[in-house]
């Protein structure tokens, strides 16, 4: 099996050296412990997050830097977050907000952004980000939802996506603005937010926060239908400290860069709360991406572990050598990656052409942290997605041919028991960063969970709706999402793996995959791809294509068919949405895309 090799240096200092060690004796009582709770009891994530290391005396480490999208950014040591989140706090309180309301972002990756988003927790009010780019109505499909009571935002962000809206969200008691114009909106509720903070006192008692209080909602991306609202609380931090350490290796000294937004859960639980409670520096881009800025913020701010999509990799990739010629990348210790299937071709490519090796992560908005992964002392199978993370019992539930789940009568799953049989992909419940609830949907969130321990004494498992294998040493490797799983003459295609052969090939840029219907073999997998610069589409080059999936896949699985696309549909986290491709393939309606804002 082809393994990515590593530099000895980076394995000998690595948070996680022994696996098997480490997951027999991994409790989640000790990794509460390495946390401190909060003096006046309970837990509370933006106390483990900056006041924490003020309390022990790091305070003038720099938590969170800003780079400005054109001009110079900002600058925050711990101990200057922790005066401005006291502020935020402050001024909710001051507001009259009640601990328990529910406060929106919406704002580009500013740090009032970010300042608000801990505030708020310490002032025990949930927080949930929206992707700044989300139209007028997936801001109240969303705000709706969440009976919003705060919203901190920009005045251009107001007048274009709230100010239309407004009528519909009679929850919504109090408007902060941020930025530039920010005192120039005369509305009920609105006002600009830096004179209150400036008036605000520094000091905050945060008061005893019951771990199951909610600290963040957060919508899924919406890459399989209408996005749901993840509840999650503050016992999460536990998880995001643990997988901080033992997934995303951090020390301190670190220098981290998350590239996700925080209107994604990645940006929330990785690109603030993990790396916080860590004690890290961590970078925040304002600016979107372009993949010369973006080596060049790995060289200049010299990061030192790096938190990416596959999205954003392939981009890089497609952009060439020229964008990070001269670049020093060897500051990079450690990269990971997670969203969605990472191609082995990538792995590849990241190793050979950077000199980095890629960890691809595997988890979902639901489970709240880093649930399979690839650790940084430990070998790389390019297209696994790693191993379960210590403390997470990972198994796979059976489907029948119908690929429908197979349960026992007493409604417990019927778990794969040989090595390399294909089933679903279920996490033991609980753990701390499970989802609490689906705003709003019980029922829907009540179908997530099969088996009851109460009922039957058998455990509870989390069902988490994609497709995988696990191989003889554990290793995860993701098949598919069950709704995109193809089925053809009896056999269940995962379109992942016939995108990466696509992708080997060196015209192809992006590839989706989906099942066609066919009355002789039920489905049949056709191909979109979308081509790198240079390269135009032809029947040449289709026939080459398909010769090429011949060879690696055999004729059962290869695409029969392969159209050309100048771009394939992606969410606005960047995920290609399989069911827009089969919906204009089958001439369906789209279904409810103006709700994740995919056409902004
Ligand atoms: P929705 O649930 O609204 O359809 P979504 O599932 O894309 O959207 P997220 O919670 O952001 O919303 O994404 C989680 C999903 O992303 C996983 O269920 C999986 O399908 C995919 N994914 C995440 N990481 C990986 C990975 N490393 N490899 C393959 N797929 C991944
Ligand atoms: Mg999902």
């Amino acid at each position: 099996m082809q393994e990515i090799e590593k530099d000895r240096e980076t394995l000998a200092g690595a948070n996680l050296v022994d696996y098997g060690a480490e997951r027999e004796s991994f409790t989640w009582t000790a990794a509460r412990a390495l946390l401190d709770g909060l003096p006046a009891g309970g837990l509370n994530i933006a106390y483990e997050a900056v006041d924490r290391h003020v309390a022990h005396g790091r305070g003038d480490v720099v938590a969170l830097r800003f780079l400005g999208d054109e001009g110079p950014g900002r600058e925050l040591t711990y101990a200057e977050l922790a005066d401005e989140t006291n502020r935020f706090a402050n001024v909710l309180t001051g507001l009259g907000v009640a601990p328990g309301a529910l406060m929106f972002g919406l704002s580009g990756r500013r740090p009032e952004l970010y300042i608000a988003m801990l505030g708020a927790l310490k002032a025990r009010c949930g927080v949930s980000p929206l992707f700044s780019a989300f139209g007028p109505e997936p801001v109240r499909q969303r705000m709706e939802r969440g009976h919003g009571q705060v919203l901190i935002t920009t005045a251009a962000a107001y007048r274009q996506k709230v100010a239309p809206i407004r009528d519909e969200l009679p929850d919504l008691h109090h408007v902060l603005l941020i930025g530039e114009g920010a005192d120039a909106i005369d509305a009920p509720g609105v006002q600009p937010l830096a004179p209150l903070m400036e008036s605000a006192s520094g000091e905050f008692v945060i008061a005893p926060t019951d771990p199951e209080d909610t600290a963040f909602v957060h919508f899924t991306s919406g890459t399989t239908g209408m996005p749901k609202g993840a509840v999650h609380v503050h016992e999460a931090v536990v998880a995001h400290h643990v997988t901080g350490r033992l997934v995303l290796d951090l020390h301190p000294g670190d220098v981290y860069w998350c590239t996700a937004d925080p209107g994604w859960v990645t940006g929330t639980s990785y690109g603030l709360v993990a790396p916080l409670t860590c004690g890290v520096t961590c970078i925040v881009d304002e600016a979107e991406f372009d993949a010369v800025r973006w080596y060049r913020i790995l060289e200049e701010q010299r990061v030192t572990v790096w938190y990416t999509a596959p999205t954003a990799l392939r981009m890089l990739m497609k952009a060439g050598p020229a964008a990070h010629a001269g670049r020093d990348l060897s500051g990079v210790r450690h990269v990971c990656s997670v969203g969605e299937p990472l191609n082995p071709e990538v792995v590849t490519w990241g190793d050979e052409e950077l000199g980095l090796a890629i960890h691809d992560t595997w988890w979902q908005t639901e489970t709240g942290a880093i649930m399979v992964a690839n650790y940084a002392a430990l070998p790389i199978r390019p297209g696994s997605m790693g191993r379960p993370v210590p403390g997470i019992d990972v198994r796979l539930v059976r489907h029948d041919d119908a690929g429908e789940r197979v349960l026992e009568e007493d409604g417990s799953p019927v778990l794969v028991e040989e090595a390399g049989e294909e089933g679903e992909l279920a996490i033991r419940a609980p753990w701390p960063s499970m989802m609490r609830a689906y705003l709003g949907a019980p029922e829907r969130y009540a179908a997530c969970f099969a088996g009851s321990e109460a009922a039957s004494g058998k455990p509870l498992w989390y069902l988490s709706g994609d497709l995988a294998r696990i191989d003889a040493d554990g290793y995860v490797w993701f098949v598919g999402r069950g709704d995109d799983v193809i089925k053809s003459a009896g056999h269940l295609i995962g379109p992942f793996e016939v995108e990466s052969v696509l992708m080997e090939h060196p015209a192809v840029a992006e590839a989706g995959v989906i099942g066609v219907p066919d009355p002789m073999v039920g489905e049949q997998v056709k191909a979109f791809v979308e081509l790198k610069t240079g390269f135009e589409p032809s029947d040449g080059l289709r026939r080459e294509l398909v010769a090429l999936a011949r060879r690696r896949l055999g004729s059962a699985v290869a695409p029969r068919q392969i159209d050309f696309l100048p771009h394939l549909p992606l969410t606005q986290s960047g995920k290609i949405m399989r069911r827009v491709l089969k919906a204009r393939e089958l001439g369906l309606p789209e279904g409810d895309l103006s709700t994740l804002g995919s056409t902004p």
